[in-house]
């Protein structure tokens, strides 16, 4: 939709050819369900692998597709277009534990983990945010002692995106309790995996939105983790989460733009179709400029996103762009839904249509991977610097 200012490659149209087609078979037939049962469907990690989404940024020596990250977002918004709680899935998984393995992870640590990370046979998960530090992340309380060969990790991560089915979880904790006010510099990553003695699953959250996505907490109680886990340097987890997260919010932009494109399609069908006074309610002026405004706001969250992530493969540094890409994008994600479910009237407020869902799917997005205030506090941050 109303994309042809993207200037496409053939690569990047087959790409998204491709998530459309998988989107089609795998995801869309399914998301009313998955979201109404709050199911995750755990087959659909392997069909992802498989059909290389989750491998789109890992280079072809580690089994991925080495592609550029405008084809990855392409991708991720026919996801998202189908089940935003998928598109979560895709995104944590391509833009954050992969990524930090693959830029600072050892030889061995790529070797062992990138390789089923990519074909699908390891899930990713990110684990920054804990019960009382959210967006003062640098807060965070999980500790990491060394004991002899590993390190022991005590402490509980909360809202663990698809924790429930992580093979592979990119956890940060604590390895300098000296000094907190060093903040970041006092954290380390780790490579954690669910059968290290101390690992549990703690509470699964119950959510507005993305009911397919399984939210959990993690308990880490006095977990031995061997020291061939740490990720990088030690205390220089931290500053790996921020840079990573460039990425991510993405990778979050994305999915709004999905969710958002989504519901801008159900809308403008749906004025086609439904009449009152006599006529489809797309002839009212007031209906037709909802449906511009829509349009309008997609255009420009996608082409703001696309012209972050050209900007990133080139080299540039892109953090100002992705919170502006994602801050635009979320806030679109949440308009268009609005408008869609005004639209459809009463219909849009019950789940005979997938409205509500978009609309409930698209709050996240202004809130996770940092909230629309953090996301203004970074651009105020970097136009002043
Ligand atoms: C469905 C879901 C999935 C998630 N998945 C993950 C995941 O996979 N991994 C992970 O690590 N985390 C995850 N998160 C956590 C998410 O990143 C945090 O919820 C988010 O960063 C906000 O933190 P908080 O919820 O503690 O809110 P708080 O930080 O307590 O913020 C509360 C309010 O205060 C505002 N606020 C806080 N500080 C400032 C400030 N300096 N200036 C202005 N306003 C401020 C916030 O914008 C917000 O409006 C997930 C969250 C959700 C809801």
């Amino acid at each position: 939709m109303l994309d042809t200012l993207l200037d496409l490659t053939d690569t990047q149209k087959e790409i998204r050819e491709l998530a459309r087609a998988f989107a089609r078979e795998h995801v869309a037939p399914f998301a009313e369900q998955w979201d109404r049962e709050a199911h995750f469907e755990p087959s659909l990690v392997g069909k992802l692998g498989e059909a290389g989404f989750l491998g789109m940024l890992i280079p072809e020596e580690y089994d991925g597709l080495g592609l550029d990250t405008s084809s990855y977002l392409l991708a991720l918004e026919e996801i998202a277009a189908a089940d935003a709680s998928t598109a979560v899935l895709m995104s944590v998984h391509n833009s954050l534990p992969t990524q930090m393995i693959l830029r600072w992870g050892t030889d061995a640590q790529k070797e062992r983990w990138l390789r089923p990370m990519a074909r699908g046979e390891l899930l990713g998960a990110f684990a920054l945010s804990e019960p009382d530090s959210g967006s003062d992340a640098a807060s965070l309380r999980c500790q990491a002692v060394r004991d002899g060969d590993d390190w022991v990790l005590t402490g509980t991560k909360a809202w663990v995106s698809s924790g429930t089915h992580a093979g592979v979880i990119v956890a940060m904790a604590r390895t300098d309790t000296a000094d907190m006010r060093r903040g970041g510099r006092g954290i380390s990553a780790f490579i954690i995996t669910p059968d290290l003695p101390g690992f549990s699953i703690g509470k699964k959250e119950r959510k507005m939105g993305l009911c397919a996505s399984p939210t959990v907490s993690l308990v880490f109680d006095e977990m031995r983790v061997p020291a061939d886990r740490l990720l990088g340097e030690i205390n220089y987890g931290f500053v790996y989460a921020m840079q990573s997260l460039d990425h991510g919010r993405m990778g979050i932009a994305s999915q709004a733009v999905g969710i958002a494109r989504a519901a801008f399609e159900a809308a403008r069908a749906y004025a086609d179709q439904r009449q009152q006074f006599r006529r489809p309610i797309r002839d009212f002026q007031a209906i037709q400029f909802k449906l511009a405004d829509m349009a309008s706001r997609v255009t420009g969250a996608r082409m703001m996103l696309h012209a972050t992530a050209r900007a990133k493969d080139r080299g540039d540094k892109v953090t100002i762009y992705s919170s502006m890409a994602k801050l635009l994008a979320s806030e679109t994600a949440m308009f268009v839904a609005d408008e869609a479910v005004q639209i459809f009237g009463g219909y849009g407020y019950v789940k005979e249509y997938p409205v509500e869902r978009y609309l409930r799917d698209a709050k996240v997005t202004e809130i996770y991977e940092g909230t629309s205030e953090i996301q203004r506090v970074v651009i105020a941050r970097e136009l002043y610097t």
